[in-house]
């Protein structure tokens, strides 16, 4: 597992790698990790990222600055279908979403937060110490009118409509914000939350930040000269087995991440149930899974033995990249850190047809 050739102009990815890889041999020996401790680990070179082996990142963050002004409300916000929603007070906030939830705490208001869905991991002693809500898809108004919020906020993706609906009628505001399949939807969440919660500054202050980091993980990805081709799998055991297409978050991040997305090049769009034949077209040099989903299929072992998949480029060298959910998918606050995780993954990795 060591090619670092470190020639000045690469030295980012070598600090980077060496990061990882130093982390990665750490995590095997700590905690008997079944997905990095079934690989063959001197024999081959995986690319294994997850990131539980990848180096703690440094949570972005935009708390008040010494002097600036406390939270300015009544607030009004646009949410994503064009209302208006004013907002009179953030003493009690209940947040719907995992990636909204994120920004919240990286706006520094975690304080006022009384409730969060399940989705909600991170920061994880945070998140683990308030109420839960549910799933973010699968509301319910009981649970939520419980806490007494004052401000219901998420994304489009909370649902049902009847629940928030019944929500609204109960007197709370609901403020809901675009969350589009794109490198543009960190920026328009932050701006969103920070505008909802009076703290306008610190939203700019917040996405300038993790733009600059998107701009960085980009300038990583450049770098990639032949790129890999990335299946991406959603697993939840053998019930649920999806390719990402185009028009998802993760196509968007993989092709910003300088890779080709597999699924959409074999004609995939949004997610489509994991076939034989779409393996076979995909043919992907690396198979890029949640920690979780990788988990429910039981490891790298298990995913190979879905059928076609150890027959690809990527089965036959065991090159799995397996990530945590919400900072994969999450387009939040870490999403420049967990694009750059995938540029150095993909440059280590030989596309099919290139020398390995
Ligand atoms: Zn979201």
């Amino acid at each position: 597992m060591t090619r670092f050739i470190c020639r000045p102009r690469i030295s980012i990815y070598c600090l980077r790698r060496i990061l990882i890889v130093f982390c990665l041999g750490l995590a095997v020996l700590l905690s008997a990790c079944s997905a990095a401790t079934s690989s063959p680990a001197a024999t081959s070179s995986p690319v294994l990222l997850s990131s539980t082996a990848a180096p703690a990142s440094l949570p972005n963050e935009a708390g008040a600055l010494p002097g600036e002004a406390e939270p300015q409300l009544p607030s009004t916000v646009v949410d994503y279908q064009g209302e208006r929603i004013t907002i009179d007070s953030i003493e009690r906030i209940v947040s719907l979403n995992g990636d909204i939830t994120e920004i919240i705490f990286a706006l520094g208001m975690g304080e006022y937060v009384v409730g969060v869905d399940s989705s909600s991991t991170y920061p994880p002693e945070r998140t683990k110490a308030l109420p839960d809500i549910g799933y973010q898809r699968r509301l319910s108004a009981e649970g939520i009118l419980a806490l007494n919020p004052t401000l219901v906020i998420g994304d489009e993706a909370a649902g049902p409509p009847e629940v928030l609906t019944q929500i609204r009628a109960a007197g709370v505001p609901v403020a809901l914000t675009a969350d589009p399949p794109t490198l543009d939807s960190p920026t328009q969440k932050i701006q969103f939350v920070a505008q909802a919660l009076g703290v306008p500054q610190r939203g700019e202050r917040l996405a300038a930040q993790v733009n600059a980091e998107i701009a960085r993980a980009r300038d990583l990805a450049q770098r990639i000269t032949s790129p890999p081709h990335v299946l991406f799998l959603y697993l939840r055991g053998t019930d649920v087995q999806q390719v990402a297409g185009s028009n998802t978050p993760i196509d968007a991040m993989i092709v910003a991440a300088g890779g080709l997305n597999a699924g959409a090049e074999a004609g995939i769009v949004e997610f489509k149930p994991l076939s034989p034949e779409v393996v076979i077209a995909a043919q992907p040099d690396v198979i890029l899974v949640l920690e979780k989903g990788l988990e429910s299929v039981g490891g790298i072992d298990g995913l190979l033995t879905i059928p076609g998949l150890g027959d690809t480029p990527a089965g036959k060298q065991r090159r799995i990249i397996a990530l945590d959910d919400l900072y994969l998918l999450g387009m939040g606050p870490r999403t420049g850190q967990a694009l750059a995780d995938l540029a150095i993954a993909f440059y280590e990795t030989p596309a099919r047809g290139s020398q390995p």
